[in-house]
């Protein structure tokens, strides 16, 4: 009789939970934009994992390719025409790009440029190794009176043109973001509820990790290990900006690859700034433009972007954060001081 053999395989079989998904989690690291990129999936099974990374990727890179500033591709096409006083035709991604960085531009008062390309070029911040030497101070007045700004450009249907040749786009500064709330989407769409997108500390999560939130990590100031852990679950993205990713050194002071429209010179007074809010590519963009705002300015850029929930690590390891944040963040690393602060209603736009 086998029979009985075959009931007690299937008996077996079904103890992970016959038609509920298995209780693992499934992670893959790739590589786009420079970073790695780690993806964690929970309670999919490892085929249905694999082909739904594997798609992220084909996405990850196209986008990689068609955004790049300063390789081949279809944003420098458009950049080289913009410089040349031509329209042109451009993808539909790109004029999607666009519109948000217009927004983001217009929310964070100028904070956020991504018209900012040429300045990222004399600083050497748009090459793989970044310059050694502080560019010509001429050189960077010169891009302060050319005063580009992505307000300059005129879309119509899928055709840019711009009323000043010294724009030229860059969207280092959200384009991450944008990707990771796609690969989102796209893991979404195939029935994926627990997940993280995580890009080199930039992440977006849904769901939770079984039976507990997601625990995840915000880098330190000096870029190793982690400064502060936060327990989340549901839908949340936390992207973080700061100074240790691209910089370099000259007699003795640090000039990062975030740059200050209003000065042409990289931004002082942050170290670091984390932003935790729904939608990915406003935190990312606002991360950036809060580092520019510095621990002066930065709860006003907050309130006009819209986010509620911001650590900053200042240039003296003092913390200053929304109160919002305070039960949610645990130190690992503790700051000098912490200040906490209410935003209070937004000033909607
Ligand atoms: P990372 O992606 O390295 O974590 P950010 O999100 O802060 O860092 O983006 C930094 C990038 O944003 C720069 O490499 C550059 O491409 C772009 N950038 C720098 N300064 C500005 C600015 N003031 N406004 C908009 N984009 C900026
Ligand atoms: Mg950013």
């Amino acid at each position: 009789m086998n029979y009985p053999r075959l009931f007690i395989g299937l008996a077996i079989a079904c103890i992970g939970g016959c038609g509920q998904p298995p209780d693992t989690s499934y992670q893959q690291q790739l590589f786009a934009f420079g970073t790695l990129v780690d993806i964690t999936l929970y309670g999919v099974k490892p085929a249905q994992a694999r082909q739904a990374i594997q798609a992220v990727d084909t996405l990850f890179q196209q986008q990689h390719h068609d955004w790049h500033a300063w390789q081949r591709g279809k944003l420098d096409d458009l950049n080289q025409a913009i410089a040349e006083g031509r329209s042109v035709d451009t993808d539909p991604s790109i004029i999607t790009l666009i519109q948000m960085g217009q927004r983001y531009e217009r929310l964070s008062h100028g904070l956020f440029n991504p018209a900012i390309g040429h300045l990222l070029k004399v600083w050497g911040f748009e090459q793989d190794e970044p310059n050694r030497v502080p560019p010509d101070p001429k050189t960077v007045s010169r891009w302060l009176q050319a005063a580009p700004s992505t307000a300059q450009l005129h879309i119509d249907g899928s055709r840019v043109s711009s009323g000043n040749p010294a724009v030229k786009l860059d969207f280092g500064g959200f384009a991450k973001g944008y990707s990771v709330a796609m690969a989102v989407n796209l893991l979404e769409q195939r029935g994926i509820r627990n997940l993280i997108v995580n890009a080199g500390g930039d992440l977006c999560l849904r769901g939770r990790h079984g039976e507990r939130p997601w625990r995840i990590g915000i880098r330190s100031p000096d870029g190793k290990g982690v400064l502060a852990s936060m327990d989340l679950e549901g839908a949340h993205c936390v992207f973080t900006s700061g100074d240790y990713e691209r910089y370099f050194e000259y007699q003795g002071k640090r000039y990062s690859h975030i740059l200050d429209p209003r000065t042409g010179y990289p931004a002082e007074g942050a170290r670091s700034v984390t932003v935790l809010a729904n939608d990915a590519s406003l935190a990312d963009a606002a991360a950036t433009a809060l580092f520019v705002a510095g621990p002066e300015g930065w709860q006003d850029i907050a309130r006009s972007m819209g986010i509620d929930d911001a650590l900053l690590i200042d240039a003296t390891g003092q913390a200053h954060m929304t109160e919002t944040l305070t039960g949610l963040v645990h130190f690992e690393q503790p700051p000098t001081g912490i200040e906490t602060v209410t935003l209070g209603a937004h000033e909607r736009h």
